[in-house]
């Protein structure tokens, strides 16, 4: 097997212990911390000052929101706007949504992807990538008015692809438009919104290998420039009368960024952006379907673990592993790797419980209410790393 392919602004920051949850949060990179570091000392207000300090801020702010634009494949028009997270751009997406969109939304979705929606037409999480299509192309051609199907590019729980790209297709085949939850697809695909073409896209920072608390909706302009504005305050807001309600709101993503933008997170991210735009993505996804497969033979032989999968165990997926335990509590198990081994992982239903459920409903199972056990990887993840958690599963 290969070792780690090093790339020095894509090394992963701090050593010790050994981090296989980066589907919950990955660590951060080189270029993340290097970008926070170099702007520590000299950021000032954005969009809010004539400074010198607010100046480049708000040079920095906006050139970040570039890199991001060319990192997405963003179309001319397409606007990109910074939210908290990937939470929040879908949140942020269904509050711009014009009146009676119905929104169509698989069960196999992070909670993320399936709450936010206030008309919601639930489909039942399909079986094969083809099942997916046609049950999609099914409700669409029922539904009039504006629609939104919305759908994740990989999946949380099992890591295994969705068929965004062919969605998108029926979803335009039916006036409808699609958007795509990149939160787990990001960090190992390339996610293009030309390449795919999708409407939206949403995103995390936290989970790019940059620090917490920038996020990222980008897509089509028309119904983001629309809507009310997301956060209604300052930033928002162009001109404001003496008279209640007289607000005329600012076109554009300040629509929607009301109050002082996170300006250290959205340089950071775009950082991380422009240093995997840069690097040599194929061969960072070899290595990781090299690990996933010495990952996925050694858990095969561990007795009693079990692989979980939504379309089968051939499908095409990320970095990211659930497993049934045979009855034993997968909590329990995380937390003895962690304390007798250094290892992390995640036990529980990763805010997925319609999917979780039906996957971890096995005979050998019951007793576990319905939880996984989660590995999930990515850069600076070592053959290492794998052999040790294969080897503490198996004393245990
Ligand atoms: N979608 C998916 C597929 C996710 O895995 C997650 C996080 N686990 C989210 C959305 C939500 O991300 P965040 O907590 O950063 O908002």
């Amino acid at each position: 097997m290969s070792l780690a392919v090093h790339t020095s602004d894509l090394d992963i920051i701090g050593a010790g212990f050994v981090p296989l949850d980066y589907a919950a949060t990955a660590p951060c990179v080189r270029a993340a911390a290097d970008a926070v570091n170099a702007l520590l000392p000299r950021y000032g207000s954005v969009h809010r000052g004539t400074g010198p300090r607010s100046q480049t801020s708000t040079l920095e702010y906006e050139r970040a929101r570039d890199v991001i634009a060319d990192f997405l494949g963003c179309r001319p028009g397409d606007q990109v706007i910074f939210t908290r997270n990937t939470t929040d751009a879908l949140n942020l997406l269904a509050r711009a949504l014009p009146p009676g969109t119905t929104t169509v939304v698989f069960d196999g979705e992070h909670h993320a992807n399936l709450l936010p929606w206030p008309n919601a037409l639930r489909l039942p999480a399909p079986a094969s990538w083809a099942d997916a299509v046609t049950t999609a192309e099914r409700a669409l051609r029922e539904l009039r008015g504006p629609v939104l199907l919305t759908v994740t590019g990989a999946s949380n729980v099992t890591g295994e692809l969705w068929p965004v790209r062919e969605l998108a297709a029926v979803a335009h085949r039916h006036g409808a438009r699609i958007a795509v939850d990149a939160a787990q697809l990001a960090p190992h695909v390339p996610v293009s919104l030309a390449d795919l073409d999708a409407d939206y896209v949403a995103l995390s920072g936290h989970k790019l290998y940059a620090p917490f608390g920038a996020g990222v909706l980008a897509g089509r302009a028309d119904w983001l420039d629309a809507a009310p504005p997301y956060l209604a305050g300052g930033g928002a807001s162009a001109h404001v009368g003496d008279r209640a309600g007289d607000v005329r709101w600012a076109a554009g993503p300040a629509r929607h960024e009301g109050g002082t933008p996170n300006l250290l997170g959205a340089v950071s991210l775009a950082a991380v952006c422009s240093a995997l735009g840069e690097a040599d993505r194929a061969a960072l996804r070899a290595h990781e379907q090299e690990l996933l497969a010495h990952l996925r033979e050694g858990l095969r032989r561990v007795p009693g673990v079990a692989e979980v999968s939504i379309f089968g165990t051939g499908s095409e997926r990320v970095g990211i592993v659930s497993l049934t335990l045979n009855g034993r509590d997968p909590s329990v198990v995380a937390g003895r790797l962690a304390e007798g081994f250094g290892i992390g992982v995640r036990a529980g239903k990763f805010c997925a419980h319609p999917l979780v459920r039906r996957l971890s409903e096995t005979p050998g199972n019951a007793g576990c209410d319905g939880g996984l056990l989660r590995v999930s990887f990515g850069l600076g993840t070592t053959p290492e790393d794998i052999d040790s958690l294969l080897a503490a599963l198996a004393s245990l």
